[in-house]
């Protein structure tokens, strides 16, 4: 990366320096507007069908072109007003912005460290609460059929049919539910029945203003600036639909939701498989290379670029480490405010 006032040698040896720009990233805040780098997000591994290399080239502040492409995929490191920025630009033929959610709009902590252990501490409270609702009914019923198919399995926690009506009884039943509800989450499962409850809970929690969606400070900016620009925002996240829902909804910034055009789950398909990044340019009405997909994985960014996806891999504070490899392959951005989209200009 450069040092103010040093030349940034961009490419490959032998190849052009760039130096003594300022930029106009479509979020960002620079003072002044001379020149603008842009990087055109690169395309799949290995093949050619786009600007695989990623032109790389000057451009005034009205977006003209303005100078020699680079041949180099690597974000551009630019010295502006002391500041040391990245600029990627977004192909114009991107009219889609597909956003993950965990590592990429929402720190990976507020998932791991709010949204899950709400649901261990608060099992019990919600259980004695709502046990007489015929929706906490079904969501126990769930459970302990699926703890009937589990048990066969180490650790295995039972859920009694109830057989009496003291209070007794109830506790035990109770006491149960939480232990079975631990035991799997203690194994990081993914049953319905336990992805049921706590859709449950956390919408009980969200409503009543318990929880609250926490976004990096970049993205709302970011995401109102794309659609004023005529960009569609999608959502894909293994979270549920309903879940996603909640934390747009209801979060620190309050209802955002107008903010997304849509949203898809692994309903879909995962997000390793390649498949459902053409299903969802499908659903939506579009090429998968109208689509530009950010997310933190790499393992999900390398199945979207295979279905024609363009790609940028978000880099975020509590994100697990990239390979030297994978930082050399793909575009990263550390924040939205990095993309500059030139229908913008
Ligand atoms: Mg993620």
């Amino acid at each position: 990366m450069g040092k103010p006032g040093r030349d940034l040698h961009l490419g490959p040896p032998g190849e052009e320096r760039v130096a003594d720009a300022t930029l106009e990233p479509l979020c960002g805040s620079l003072p002044h507007s001379h020149i603008t780098l842009t990087l055109a997000l690169r395309a799949a591994r290995g093949c050619p069908r786009r600007d695989h290399r990623g032109a790389v080239g000057r451009q005034d502040s009205a977006g003209r072109a303005a100078g020699t492409a680079l041949h180099t995929s690597r974000p551009i490191p630019v010295v502006a007003s002391g500041r040391e920025m990245v600029v990627l630009s977004v192909p114009a033929e991107v009219t889609v912005i597909l956003l993950d959610i965990e590592g990429t709009t929402t720190p990976i902590a507020f998932v791991k460290d709010i949204l899950f252990p709400y649901i261990k501490e608060n099992v019990k409270e919600y259980l004695q609460t709502h046990w007489e609702e015929e929706e906490c009914q079904q969501d126990v019923s769930l459970l302990r059929k699926q703890a009937e198919e589990d048990s066969h399995l180490d650790g295995a926690v039972a859920i009694p049919a109830g057989c009496g009506n003291g209070a007794d009884d109830l506790h035990q039943m109770i006491q149960a539910v939480v232990d079975n509800v631990c035991w799997q989450m203690s194994l990081d499962r993914k049953t319905t029945a336990l992805k049921q409850l706590q859709g449950h809970m956390w919408r009980a929690a969200f409503a009543a203003g318990r929880l609250k969606g926490e976004f990096f400070e970049d993205v709302v900016p970011a995401v109102r600036k794309w659609r004023e620009a005529g960009m569609k925002v999608f959502i894909y996240s293994s979270g549920s639909v309903e879940a996603q829902k909640l934390l747009f909804g209801y979060s620190t910034e309050g209802d955002i939701l107008e903010l997304v055009d849509g949203h898809f789950d692994t309903k879909i398909g995962h997000k390793v498989e390649s498949d459902s990044y053409r299903k969802i340019a499908h659903s939506i009405g579009c090429s998968t290379n109208n689509i530009l997909f950010l997310t933190d994985v790499t393992l999900e960014a390398s199945a979207a670029e295979e279905a024609d996806v363009h790609v940028a891999v978000v880099v975020r504070p509590g994100n697990a480490g990239l390979t030297d490899d994978e930082k050399t392959y793909y575009s990263l951005i550390t924040s939205f405010s990095e993309l500059y989209l030139p229908s913008s200009t």
